[in-house]
């Protein structure tokens, strides 16, 4: 029987693929843990001496005005950039938190459309520094959901924030809204958008669109990643739609129960 012999020897060497197969998927694991570890180590390395940096930073700024004129502004500009060095190591602690699975969400019974009221009202003087209105349609319904309320605002002060940095100065319009499964919230904008390509990319860790367009340094690229990842922590998701020049349409939305259905229309349409 030749043909049942090929099919064994087909059969042992199949089986010899999958077992090395399976032995790269295990050293490519490996590999993803020694790197997670190494960012959640370097990250704690850095810590104590940018603490003391910091310190050195704020005795520095806080005379700026009795040095020379130059050296007022290399004050400034070291504040800054510490203060956007602290900003991203906080950002990558957070990162190699959830790699390492050590998050654990507080859950409390929240209404999204009162939250989303609060991070309106604490971005206002930012928005009108840029001449931006922000509106909260939020037509009834029940809001209200068991999530991590402090996760939750930090990913809705992100999208609004994302919102007047990219609006353009145009309205911002955030809307709360709910079903049987899932409340959600959009964040609206109406300035310079992506192409789809990009979109695809946004919620990825460090991607930012084209540098040239940005006006302020501010920024580490880990907000969409890091918002994402407490989404899906919720068992929720976050989703985009972007044209260039339209504008952009972020989309939150958390299901009743952790780890039920979200809603599941195609974020495809301007609302
Ligand atoms: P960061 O804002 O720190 O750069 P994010 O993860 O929040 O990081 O955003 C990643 C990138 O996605 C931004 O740098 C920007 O290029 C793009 N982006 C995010 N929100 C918007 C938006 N509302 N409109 C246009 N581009 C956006």
């Amino acid at each position: 029987e030749t043909g049942a012999d090929e099919l064994a020897t087909l059969a042992r060497s199949f089986n010899g693929m999958a077992d090395s197969l399976q032995q790269r998927i295990r050293e490519l694991a490996d590999l993803s843990l020694v790197q997670q570890r190494f960012v959640s180590d370097v990250s704690h390395e850095l810590r104590t001496p940018l603490t003391t940096i910091r310190l050195a930073d704020d005795v520095i700024y806080d005379q700026r005005h009795s040095f020379a004129p130059a050296t007022t502004r290399t004050a400034e500009l070291l504040h800054t950039q510490v203060e956007r060095f602290e900003l991203l190591l906080d950002d990558l602690l957070e990162i190699s938190r959830y790699d390492a699975g050590s998050v654990q969400l507080e859950l409390e019974p929240t209404n999204l459309a009162t939250l989303a009221q609060d991070c309106i009202d604490g971005m206002e003087a930012l928005a009108a520094e840029r001449g931006t209105d922000i509106r909260l349609v939020a037509p009834g319904g029940h809001n209200q959901v068991e999530m991590d309320p402090r996760r939750i605002r930090r990913i809705v002060r992100n999208l609004i924030g994302n919102a007047i940095e990219h609006g353009e100065g145009g309205p911002i319009v955030v809307t709360v809204d709910s079903n049987a499964d899932a409340v959600a919230l959009t964040v609206r904008d109406y300035g310079l958008g992506m192409s789809e390509a990009d979109a695809e990319h946004v919620f990825d860790r460090f991607w930012r669109a084209d540098p040239s367009r940005r006006r302020t340094i501010g920024g580490t690229g880990l907000g969409l990643a890091i918002s994402t990842e407490d989404a899906s922590l919720h068992g929720g998701e976050i989703d985009v739609w972007s044209r260039p020049a339209a504008g952009s349409n972020f989309r939150l939305t958390l299901p009743r129960t952790p780890g039920g259905a979200v809603m599941s229309y195609p974020l495809d349409r301007v609302p």
